[in-house]
C-alpha cells in the first residue's frame, strides 16, 4: 500500500504503450523545491509501491543535498537480461514519449538498475530536452559515473565523522563492503588520506590483511582476476562486517548487516555508501549501542550533486567541488542536530529534509 503524507506523493502514472509493450511507472513524490528527481530502473518486478518508496528517499536525498530538486523515480517492467537492445531501446524511448509532458518541468529522469548512458541518450533523443534526464554521455554534457562522485563523497562524509569521534584518519583502519564503483574510490580517497584499509569484499568474498591492502595492487588483482580474494597472503574470511577495524564502508547489497550480525560488530563508525545496509530498527540499536552511522541519504549524495552539476551544465571541477563542500557541510551539520536532540544521524536527517520541504510548500515558490 502506497502511503500519503503531508508531502506526497503529488503524482502516481502508470503508461502503456501497445505498439512496443512498454509497460511503465512514474511516481512524484514530491515537487515543493523543484522538479522530482530520480532515476529509471528496468526490472521485470518494478511496482508502484517500490517506486513509491524509492521516490521519498529521493525526496529527503535532494532536500538534504539543498539541492533545487524534488523527489521522483520511475520503473520499466521488463527483463533487461533476455531483451534485446533494439527491443530496450523501443521501451525507452515509448516511456520517454509517455513522460514528455512531464519531463524536465516535474520529472527529470537518471540512470538506476540497467540503464545507463546509451538509455539516457535514447531518452533525450525521444524528449528532445537535454534537461530531461542526468546520466548522459559526455556528447551530450554528461558527467561520467567513473569520475567517482559517490566514492569521493563517501570519503569526505568519513573524515567528517572522524573528526568528530576525535579520531585521526592516519592512525584508523577500515573495511570496504563491495569494490565497484563507490568502494574504491572511497578507499582511495581514504587511503590517500593514511588511512588503513584492512579488508574488502566483492561478490566472490572476503579478504583480510591486518597489515594493510595496497589499494593499486587490489584494483590490479581485481582487474587480471576478476576478483579482490586472489590479493596474494590476505587472509579469506568469512563476512566482512565481522572483521576487526575501526570504519566499515558499505558499498554493495541491502541488508548486509542483519540481526544475528549485532552482537559481532566491531566498528566505531559505520559509512553508508550503499543503499539501506541495514533495516532502520536495526541502526537505531547500533546507534543505542553507540556506534556511529552516517546515513545513505547523507554520505552517498554525491551521485545526486554530480546529477545537479550536469543538469546546470558545470564541468568537472565544479562538480568535485560542489560534492566536497555540501558533503563536508551536510554531514557537520547532521551530527550536530542529531547530538543536539540526542537522536540517531538519520532521525536528525529525516527531521531537517522533512524541514526544508515543508518550509518550501509554504513559501509556495512553485
Ligand atoms: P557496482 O556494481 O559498481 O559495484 C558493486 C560491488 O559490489 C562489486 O564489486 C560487486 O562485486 C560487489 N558485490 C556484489 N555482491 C556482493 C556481496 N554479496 N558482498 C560483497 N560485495 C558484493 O555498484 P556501485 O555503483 O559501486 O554501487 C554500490 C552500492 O551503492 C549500490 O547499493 C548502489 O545502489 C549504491 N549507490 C551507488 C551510487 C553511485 O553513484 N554509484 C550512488 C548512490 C548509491
Amino acid at each position: 500500500m502506497i502511503k500519503f503524507d503531508k508531502l506526497g506523493p503529488e503524482k502516481i502514472l502508470e503508461v502503456y504503450d501497445p505498439k512496443s509493450g512498454m509497460k511503465g511507472i512514474l511516481v512524484i513524490d514530491s515537487t515543493a523545491r523543484g522538479p522530482g528527481k530520480g532515476g529509471i530502473r528496468m526490472t521485470p518486478t518494478v511496482s508502484k509501491e517500490e517506486v513509491a518508496k524509492l521516490a521519498r528517499v529521493m525526496t529527503w536525498k535532494n532536500s538534504l543535498a539543498d539541492l533545487p530538486f524534488g523527489g521522483a523515480k520511475s520503473g520499466i517492467l521488463a527483463n533487461a537480461k533476455e531483451i534485446s537492445l533494439e527491443k530496450k531501446e523501443k521501451l525507452v524511448k515509448a516511456f520517454s514519449k509517455a513522460l514528455k509532458s512531464l519531463c524536465p518541468d516535474s520529472y527529470i529522469a537518471a540512470p538506476d538498475m540497467n540503464m545507463a548512458e546509451r538509455e539516457m541518450e535514447w531518452f533525450v533523443q525521444t524528449n528532445g530536452d537535454k534537461k530531461s534526464c542526468t546520466g548522459k554521455p559526455t556528447s551530450l554534457g554528461g558527467l561520467p559515473h567513473e569520475l567517482g562522485s559517490t566514492g569521493i563523497g563517501v570519503g569526505h562524509a568519513t573524515l567528517v565523522a572522524l573528526k568528530y569521534l576525535d579520531l585521526d584518519p592516519k592512525s584508523i583502519t577500515f573495511a570496504v563492503e563491495g569494490f565497484g564503483n563507490v568502494g574504491t574510490f572511497a578507499s582511495k580517497f581514504l587511503t590517500g588520506k593514511g588511512a588503513k584499509l584492512v579488508a574488502v569484499s566483492d561478490s566472490q568474498g572476503c579478504i583480510y590483511l591486518k597489515s594493510g591492502l595496497d589499494y593499486k595492487k587490489l584494483m590490479q588483482v581485481k582487474k587480471e582476476t576478476g576478483s579482490v580474494i586472489n590479493y596474494e597472503n590476505a587472509q579469506k574470511q568469512n563476512n566482512i562486517t565481522h572483521v576487526q577495524a575501526e570504519v566499515l564502508i558499505t558499498a554493495a547489497i541491502p541488508d548486509v548487516i542483519k540481526k544475528s550480525d549485532i552482537d559481532k560488530l566491531k566498528f566505531k563508525l559505520i559509512v553508508e555508501g550503499s543503499n539501506i545496509p541495514m533495516a532502520e530498527e536495526l541502526e537505531e540499536t547500533l546507534h543505542q549501542k553507540g556506534i556511529l552511522i552516517i546515513p545513505d541519504m547523507i554520505a552517498n549524495a554525491g551521485g545526486v550533486i554530480s546529477s545537479y552539476v550536469e543538469h546546470i551544465n558545470g564541468t568537472e571541477q565544479k562538480m568535485f567541488k560542489l560534492v566536497e563542500e555540501k558533503i563536508t557541510k551536510n554531514t557537520a551539520l547532521i551530527l550536530k542536530l542529531a547530538k543536539e536532540k540526542n537522536i540517531s544521524p538519520r532521525k536528525a536527517a529525516i527531521e531537517l529534509a522533512e524541514e526544508r520541504i515543508l518550509k518550501a510548500k509554504k513559501a509556495n515558490t512553485r
